[in-house]
């Protein structure tokens, strides 16, 4: 069960490292840093074939471990797929659902919302990430696609199963970059709200503000502290500088500063 009183910091691997001795290694050198900092939740995201034996390595409920994606239905010819169920089994306590190189590779908003109800059905937690390809200020489309991909994804889902969901937002124009590409943390404040304002909407503002939100979109050690404090978000989805130990060990250092 992920401590939502805590900072949740999402290590997202993405299809890396290269084998499973590597991982082993990465996971290794990270928990001896996650498993010191009470005000942490640390959430590791490896490719889901390393799960059975990264799990093996660590116990407790200071390191939780996710799939990156599932497939909706729970068995049958689906080549390729793994259902919620499949990952439950192999330790997984999560899953992200919607990421925007997912979305990039021809996931709609549909198998989105049903990759939602499957997760909740399952008992895990979905990470649900959405995020607009570009900004105008003028116009506030990116407002309206936000609003778009929040509905679709959450519409019909019932109050009690938001307390399974976290929404991590990751603006596409600033993942896979530099700190100074981030966002600034008072234009992510200002998001945070909004995200918060449309899901207040449907759901209700007590269960809405339960809900946490994470940044996602080039964190590195000197950004995290900022956009934590100052963009008001409940944690972070961090890509590249998770495949670090020293990097991602600084994140989760500065997370237990400001909490
Ligand atoms: C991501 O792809 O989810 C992500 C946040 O990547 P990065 O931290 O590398 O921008």
């Amino acid at each position: 069960m992920i401590s939502v009183k805590k900072k949740i910091i999402v290590a997202n691997w993405k299809m890396n490292p290269v084998n499973i001795a590597a991982a082993k290694k990465l996971f290794t050198g990270i928990k001896e840093i996650a498993r010191n900092l009470s005000k942490v939740q640390t959430i590791i995201a490896p490719p889901a074939p390393y799960l059975s034996e990264l799990t093996k390595l660590y116990k407790g409920h200071r390191i939780l471990f996710s799939g990156q994606d599932i497939f909706w239905e729970e068995k049958g010819s689906f080549t390729g797929e793994i259902s919620g169920t499949m990952l439950k089994d192999l330790g997984a306590a999560c899953v992200i659902i919607g990421h925007s190189e997912r979305r990039a590779r021809g996931e709609s908003n549909e198998d989105i919302h049903k990759k939602i109800q499957a997760v909740l059905q399952t008992g895990l937690t979905a990470i649900l990430c959405i995020g607009e390809s570009d900004r105008d200020h003028k116009d506030g489309t990116h407002l309206a696609f936000l609003t778009s991909q929040l509905e679709s994804a959450l519409g019909g889902i019932s109050k009690g199963k938001l307390s399974k969901v976290v929404i991590a937002y990751e603006p596409i124009w600033a993942i896979g970059k530099s700190k100074d590409d981030a966002m600034k943390p008072e234009e992510l404040h200002e998001t945070v709200l909004f995200i918060k304002k449309v899901v207040t909407n449907s759901f209700g503002k007590s269960a809405a503000f339960k809900v946490p939100i994470l940044y996602g979109g080039s964190v590195e050690k000197d950004n995290a502290g900022t956009l934590l404090t100052e963009g008001m978000v409940d944690g972070l989805l961090v890509g590249h500088a998770s495949l670090s130990v020293r990097e991602f060990g600084d994140i989760l250092r500065s997370a237990q500063e400001v909490s």
